[in-house]
């Protein structure tokens, strides 16, 4: 009864659960899927997040499986060169900028947590159905997997759903919210072994959403043939879509049309999405900010709590800053229900801002900004189009409400 109960495996969910483990709150973290299965494509880490990582005695064993990214680079679909910044420590952070396989980062949380606190407090094949409380403490209800006829109920202190966008306590405490809102951008994403491109640590944003825009990087170092694991995104414009399904499979043809002509000194785009191992589909979704996360004993944290368009690489980083506060909190208030509000206040309206700045914009607004004043042609000297101090004050102000500008961070502890 004493026991924090954490709702979902993902990267909020492990996170969560090692955070508590090392404050000496107990806790148990109960999975839906059968078992941690290495699932998804590229995830991006920035310095805010890898701080925390950091903090949890995380960073080394991330190093041994991620890419260090050093730059951000930015072309227009003529593959001309915009703009490019140092990222991570390259940029002269205290904390480097990870890209990693999303499976490979869910491993080495999944791999700590049952280190630090044991193999038994990581249940899988339960799928939340529900939470009920009382003055006392929550009750959760499981059934064995999704759709399964079995039921279980696990009594804690408090629940934390961390069960991602479909999350079902959130759909029990916001019944009539209906299902995450389309941006109107479709995406295709994949994996390609290929030789480094620029730096070998370059993230690359290239064209516009309407014409088609490439997002790559590499998320897994070169083996002996010298080929890096490189992910890329294409999104496009895109009237319909089908609901996401992490697996939905992609088909080339639907989008590689919108690249054909990409054929740069730097990279032959269509060769390389080619070579892709597969493709996968989803439609770029969030959901609008909620007015509320905390009911008594029971809390939203990441994806559950704020999903958001994946135009700012914050997706996870939120959850892990989330992490933090919420442990604090409970460390800080023997009330419970006290610590869960003082979690809330803390970060519900900051995350919100990011939610609505990665529709509004996010880094990738330098794109929109040249695709439009060159009115989508090539241009002869892009300091005649837009000044370096723009194109500085565009990132630096994304990085502000994110939380990870340097003097952000260096003045928080
Ligand atoms: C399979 C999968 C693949 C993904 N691939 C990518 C990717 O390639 N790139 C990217 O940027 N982001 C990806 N994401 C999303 C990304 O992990 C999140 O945006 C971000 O890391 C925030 O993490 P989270 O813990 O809030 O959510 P998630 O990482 O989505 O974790 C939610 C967890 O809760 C579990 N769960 C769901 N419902 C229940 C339930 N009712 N009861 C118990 N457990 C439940 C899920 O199985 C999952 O393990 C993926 C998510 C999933 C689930």
């Amino acid at each position: 009864m004493d026991e924090v109960i954490v709702v979902g495996a993902g990267i909020g969910g492990l996170t969560l659960g090692i955070a508590l483990h090392q404050a000496g709150i107990p806790c148990r973290i109960f999975e839906s899927a059968a078992e941690l299965r290495a699932v998804g494509v590229g995830i991006n880490l920035l310095p805010h997040a890898t701080r925390e990582l950091a903090a949890l005695g995380l960073e080394d064993a991330l190093e041994r499986v991620a890419i260090k990214t050093a730059d951000a680079t930015f072309f227009n679909r003529f593959g001309q060169l915009i703009h490019q910044e140092p990222l991570g420590r390259a940029a002269g952070y205290a904390h480097p900028q990870f890209s990693i396989h999303r499976g490979d980062l869910q491993m080495v949380l999944r791999d700590a947590f049952i280190e630090c606190a044991g193999g038994d407090r990581l249940i899988t094949n339960r799928h939340c159905l529900g939470v009920a409380q009382d003055a006392h403490g929550v009750t959760v209800t499981f059934s064995d997997g999704l759709g399964g006829g079995e039921r279980y109920a696990v009594q804690g202190r408090v629940a934390i759903a961390c069960d991602g966008i479909n999350s079902a306590v959130r759909k029990q405490f916001f019944p009539d919210e209906g299902e995450p809102r389309y941006s109107g951008v479709n995406m295709w994403r994949g994996v390609t072994r290929w030789r480094p491109i620029l730096s070998g640590a370059s993230m690359i944003r290239a064209g516009w959403l309407s014409h088609g825009k490439m997002v790559i990087y590499p998320i897994r170092a070169s083996g002996s043939d010298g080929l890096q694991l490189v992910n890329w995104v294409a999104e496009i414009e895109t009237p319909t879509y089908r609901k996401r399904d992490w697996n939905r499979t992609g088909a080339l043809a639907d989008f590689i049309g919108a690249f054909i002509d990409w054929h740069f000194d730097w990279l032959d785009v269509p060769a390389f999405i080619r070579a892709a191992d597969s493709v996968l589909e989803f439609p770029m979704v969030d959901q609008d900010p909620l007015p509320r996360w905390s009911f008594g004993r029971v809390t939203l944290l990441g994806d559950a709590a704020h999903p958001m368009v994946p135009r700012g690489s914050n997706g996870a980083g939120q959850a892990i800053l989330d992490v933090r506060a919420l442990t604090t909190a409970l460390l800080e208030n023997p009330d419970p229900v006290a610590a869960l509000a003082a979690y809330e206040a803390q970060r519900r309206e900051a995350t919100a801002r990011v939610v609505l700045t990665n529709r509004s914009n996010p880094p990738d607004a330098i794109l929109r900004e040249v695709f439009q004043r060159t009115h989508d042609r090539p241009f002869g000297n892009i300091d005649d189009v837009i000044s370096r101090a723009e194109l500085a004050a565009m990132s630096e102000g994304y990085k502000q409400i994110a939380g990870y500008s340097q003097e952000g961070l260096s003045k928080s502890s």
